[in-house]
């Protein structure tokens, strides 16, 4: 029974990676074919929404307890090639949230380290072995007592992650720059002989992907331009230009006006009160979070707090659900 009083309120599931025997490798938290089918399965096909299905009803106030969505995020190819054709065998239409630099030719480069660090090495933990070995210099011991509390609570708010991978995040995040974070994974590629412009085509969406999806009648949302891990951190009119580049690309691939480009889900769960405010003005009516609790820090008072935050939860917890 997927249903429990932790979630007994509408929200959607959040998919990201997918592995196949072929061109996508197994990697930390990603489903095979069999996985999505036995999701499927746990949920109840009956309580999965189509995507329009679910925005039509949140309009209205009209969706129910039991009631889900699929949410793709990042445009990981993955998705295209394992997850289509069962969502289609379903007829689960579904969001596909996007951030747009990819389809530019040049996108951040997180999807691609996110490869390097999860296949180039025996195991994650030994990537963050070779990695900390860059930042020696850097007092981590004392980094990490200043951040207790937030690892206190990333340890409750995402039961997923080990205390290792919150610590690598906050590392890349908060002590290293940019710049300075990139430079050691490129210097650990270089070690490793491996070269990164081979990846795109493997890796990510191209644009005809995004107008198959739409013309089955799936549902593309912004994901905002270059998927900054802490958009909460840039000022207003970054943060505009980001989710206007963002709205604007997609509304070009598809041939859509930017009107009917009316949702969205936030960038590794981040946002503040000009975020909010950007997305209502560029016209979106529905957001998704990527967790299933309430952020008081946020000003969220409830879960689904506002249209603009909605719950969701990972697919790799609802596997561990049902792996029990
Ligand atoms: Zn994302």
């Amino acid at each position: 029974m997927y249903f429990t009083k932790n979630n007994d309120f509408h929200h959607g599931i959040m998919f990201h990676h997918f592995h196949d025997d072929k061109i996508h490798p197994k990697s930390q938290g990603s489903i095979s074919k069999d996985d999505f089918y036995k999701l499927i399965k746990f949920i109840g096909k009956k309580n999965i929404l189509s995507a329009n299905d679910y925005l039509e009803k949140f309009k209205k106030n009209k969706l129910k307890k039991n009631e889900v969505c699929f949410t793709f995020d990042d445009a990981i190819k993955g998705q295209i090639d394992v997850a289509l054709p069962i969502l289609e065998e379903f007829k689960i239409k579904s969001f596909f949230f996007v951030y747009t630099s990819i389809f530019e030719g040049k996108p951040d480069n997180l999807e691609l380290f996110r490869y390097f660090r999860t296949n180039c090495f025996r195991s994650i933990d030994e990537f963050y072995n070779e990695f900390n070995k860059f930042i020696e210099e850097k007092n981590l011991e004392k980094f990490y007592k200043q951040q207790s509390s937030i690892i206190q609570l990333k340890r409750e708010r995402h039961p997923s992650y080990s205390l290792e991978d919150i610590k690598f995040r906050l590392v890349r995040d908060i002590l290293l720059t940019k710049n300075e974070y990139e430079k050691i994974i490129f210097n650990m590629m270089n070690e490793k002989n491996f070269s990164p412009e081979s990846f795109h085509e493997k890796l990510y969406f191209n644009k005809k992907d995004l107008k198959n999806l739409d013309s089955l009648g799936h549902t593309i949302g912004l994901h905002s331009h270059d998927h900054h891990t802490l958009i909460e951190k840039l000022p207003y009119n970054e943060q505009k230009e980001q989710y206007k580049k963002c709205i604007y690309s997609i509304s070009n691939i598809l041939g859509k006006p930017v009107k009917n480009i009316n949702t969205m889900s936030h960038p590794c769960g981040s946002y503040n009160q000009d975020t909010l405010e950007i997305l209502k003005d560029l016209g979106i009516e529905l957001g998704f979070k990527q967790m299933m609790f309430i952020e008081p820090e946020k000003g969220m008072k409830k879960i689904n707090n506002s249209s603009l935050e909605i719950a969701r939860v990972s697919h790799s917890l609802v596997m561990k659900t049902i792996n029990k």
